[in-house]
């Protein structure tokens, strides 16, 4: 156990890693960021800052030798360079997982050969003929870049000959992954943790809706039955163990008309569809992965009440013609007495850039996403 007082190294300087630095300081931990670039969300807030490329191996090392435990809030940090401080600290989750789930293909390819129903999907190497692929699949469908996506970055989809074309211009270059289209009836995710004792506990389901790729709100419960809902709980059980993860898991899940469950993809560290479990659960998600890296035992992760969340994009300051000319109407969520309004720091919002949420409790799913509308429609 790594015991209250000690310091969590953290890899990564984004607003999961501020989230999970306020987390860990009322713990009474030290937090340490290693972030390539100065003054981001989670260094201005945590007790200790590293600003050196993630590939500088005698930068790692330092870091490793200084902190009691490592673990990581970003998926895109390079793997290789972790194996050399391997010897030094325990990282949670492993760098095998990071590998794994860091790289579109691999993980695919892990979730087919472990029977875990990925959504259908073939390869295309660099310089292949990605167009005889698409076509081989059939639209409409979704090219995704094997490595660093995010927030619908690196994807397009595919449903007719220019869609095609643009396709097969911006990726022909890379690797990637081609997946039918799915025309889900919900999206879901189930965030998981399982503690370097062995301790596993899962986190209510949550009913996330995507607009342009990214995610807009996640409904907590969410509007599924109880058979879907256990589904759901016991893929998440199976791959957090088969996948050997200590520390936070996320699985994010297509629901088909059929009932059936497809996984879309997974991210090992707290999740943006938990960020509801700061204001509406026992535990939040940023407290359980202090609490499931450093072995403590885990939190109860009750829902207080029904909450939706939503992400508040740079889109929402005002902007005329590209040029930003005011702040977004934060009277609009804090005026709410069942709202909570999170901002990270950021020092530039841009349209499409996640800069913060908000929450809001109610009484059923539907009356909080009701009320989650009206305060997005204001703001
Ligand atoms: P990211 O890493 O950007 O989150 P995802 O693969 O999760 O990438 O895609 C983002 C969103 O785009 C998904 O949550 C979903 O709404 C939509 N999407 C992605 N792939 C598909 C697909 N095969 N069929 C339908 N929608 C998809
Ligand atoms: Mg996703």
């Amino acid at each position: 156990m790594i015991h209250p007082g000690k310091t969590i190294g953290v890899l990564g300087g984004g607003q999961l890693g501020r989230m999970f630095a306020h987390a860990a300081e009322r713990l009474g931990y030290r937090v340490h960021i290693y972030e390539p670039e100065a003054n981001g969300p989670a260094g201005e807030v945590s007790a200790l800052e590293t600003n050196k490329p993630y590939t500088d191996i005698e930068a790692l090392t330092a870091f490793a030798k200084s902190v009691d435990v490592l673990t990581y809030e970003f998926e895109n940090i390079p793997a290789e360079p972790l194996w050399s401080i391997e010897k030094y600290v325990q990282l949670h989750p492993h760098w095998n997982v990071l590998e794994t789930c860091q790289n579109r293909m691999r993980e695919k390819n892990w979730l087919r050969k472990n029977d875990f129903s990925p959504v259908p999907f073939t390869e295309v190497e660099a310089g292949d003929d990605l167009a005889a692929a698409i076509r081989k699949i059939g639209l409409p469908c979704v090219v995704k870049t094997a490595d660093f996506g995010y927030d619908g970055k690196g994807q397009i989809k595919v449903s007719d000959d220019a869609t095609l074309s643009k396709a097969v211009e911006s990726f022909t270059k890379q690797r990637c992954v081609i997946e039918k289209f799915i025309d889900f009836k919900c999206e879901l995710s189930v965030l998981v943790a399982r503690s370097s004792n062995g301790e596993v506990k899962i986190f209510p389901v949550a009913e996330n809706i995507h607009t342009k790729h990214i995610l807009d709100f996640s409904i907590v419960p969410a509007r599924i039955s109880d058979a879907v809902k256990a589904d759901a709980e016991k893929l998440a059980l199976a791959i957090v163990e088969k996948l050997n993860v200590v520390g936070l898991l996320a699985i994010e899940l297509f629901l088909t008309d059929r009932g059936e469950l497809l996984v879309n993809e997974l991210a090992p560290r707290p999740h943006n569809s938990g960020h509801w479990t700061l204001d509406a659960c026992v535990t939040s998600q940023f407290e359980q992965h202090v609490r499931a890296v450093c072995g403590l035992p885990l939190g109860d992760v009750s829902v207080v009440a029904p909450v939706v969340m939503v992400n508040i994009l740079g889109d929402a300051w005002k902007w005329d013609n590209g040029a930003l000319v005011g702040d977004a109407n934060w009277s609009a969520v804090l005026a709410e007495p069942h709202a909570k309004l999170h901002l990270y720091g950021k020092k530039e919002p841009r349209i499409g850039r996640k800069m913060g949420h908000f929450t809001v409790t109610a009484k059923t799913p539907d009356a909080a996403l009701e009320a989650a509308r009206a305060i997005k429609a204001k703001l």
